[in-house]
């Protein structure tokens, strides 16, 4: 059976080969009898499970020895409140804002800490990335949230802030949802790193932060127990029952990345170079188009999230029809931007995205 291309933001679609293996092993995993999501969190099954998908992360990622990793629950918005109310301190938080996501962070901080508007995009319609050069850090910040990739706008940093080259001793906590895995990442400039996993980690429901040992043990007395950092590390994720089948099929992804090879290289440096063809692909064939638009400036582009929009906008409801069609599905744009968004995470092949440029060149030639 040949799948249809799934373009969905998330939850996305996952490799098929995961998939699979998931489904050979759900009625018995490894001859236990049992399946995974039956299993007892503290059994010597699940931490084999467990304690695989951790090591291969930390491999896949570099996360260096003094992060911690935690599969925690709440996805990306519970984040919001997580990170404030374990960093905080109760004092000041710069937020960098580029999106929506970054928006709804920088509202729901305002709940635990005193946020201050760093810098923002807003004046363009989220389209261009502020220069960090131009950022107005605070002295006092305790940390300063960005959200790397906009799902919903299609913008992304391309490299991380060097806060402290800016002037900034406050760590940069980033919210890497939708592209986590997607390409190397510099610890050297990153606090804590939070995202849900069902963009590119595996099924909704759970959420990955890796944070560095010395932001652990600050919680705020209100913090629940079971979204305090420290509490989580201590019990090695299992201070209550973890997402089991989430980690489960996350480590399964791990192992799938760890396989990938591009231009002699393995794991996520493959799979970058494999997402910026994917992403070149896509945006040279917008930019010579006559009847799509990318409205996001050429440096930030996302590699992952496309929005695009057609100049007759009445053609939208037949592009989606075709495209359905053709194999095509989940390319209507997020509701509050319109248009249409092309979702290419790392379970996306390059042939998925040919196809999609076929489809968009024949729906222009053809019907437009
Ligand atoms: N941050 C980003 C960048 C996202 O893309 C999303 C989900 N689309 C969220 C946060 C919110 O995640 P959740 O729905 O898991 O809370």
């Amino acid at each position: 059976m040949n799948r249809p291309y799934n373009f969905s933001a998330g939850p996305a679609a996952i490799p098929e080969e995961v998939l699979r293996e998931a489904a050979s092993e759900m009625l018995d995993w490894h001859g236990s009898g049992m399946g995974v999501m039956e299993m007892s969190h503290r059994g010597k099954e699940f931490i084999s499970i467990y304690e695989r998908a951790e090591a291969d992360l930390r491999e896949l990622l570099a996360v260096p020895a003094n992060y911690r990793i935690l599969f925690m629950q709440g996805g990306g918005l519970g984040e919001n409140a997580i990170v404030p109310l374990n960093l905080s301190r109760g004092g000041r938080i710069d937020v960098v804002v580029t999106g929506s996501w970054s928006q709804k962070s920088q509202k729901e901080a305002r709940k635990y800490g005193n946020v201050h508007i760093a810098a923002s995009n807003e004046a363009d319609g989220h389209t261009t990335l502020p220069a960090p050069s131009g950022w107005q850090l605070s002295a006092d910040a305790s940390y300063v949230h960005a959200c790397t990739n906009e799902t919903i706008n299609g913008i992304e940093f391309h490299e991380l802030p060097d806060l402290k080259r800016l002037g900034s001793n406050a760590p940069l906590a980033i919210d890497f949802s939708s592209h986590v895995a997607s390409r190397p990442v510099d610890w050297s400039r990153v606090g804590l790193a939070f995202g849900g996993a069902q963009k590119n980690l595996g099924p909704a429901g759970l959420t990955l932060v890796v944070v560095r040992d010395d932001l652990l043990g600050h919680a705020l007395p209100a913090c629940p127990s079971a979204f305090d950092y420290r509490i989580v590390a201590e019990h090695d994720s299992m201070y209550n029952t973890p997402p089991t089948w989430g980690i489960y099929i996350a480590g399964l992804t791990f192992q799938w990345l760890k396989r990938q090879t591009e231009n002699g290289l393995t794991g996520v440096a493959a799979m970058e170079q494999s997402n910026i063809a994917k992403a070149k692909l896509l945006y040279d064939f917008i930019d010579g188009s006559q009847l799509y638009v990318n409205k996001v400036a050429q440096d930030c582009r996302s590699r992952m999230n496309v929005p695009f929009f057609l100049r007759d906008e009445s053609r939208n409801d037949a592009f989606l029809a075709g495209a359905k069609a053709t194999g095509l599905l989940q390319l209507k744009g997020h509701k509050s931007v319109g248009g249409m968004r092309a979702s290419i995470y790392n379970a996306m092949p390059l042939a998925g995205v040919q196809a999609l440029v076929g489809y968009m060149r024949e729906f222009e030639r053809t019907q437009a």
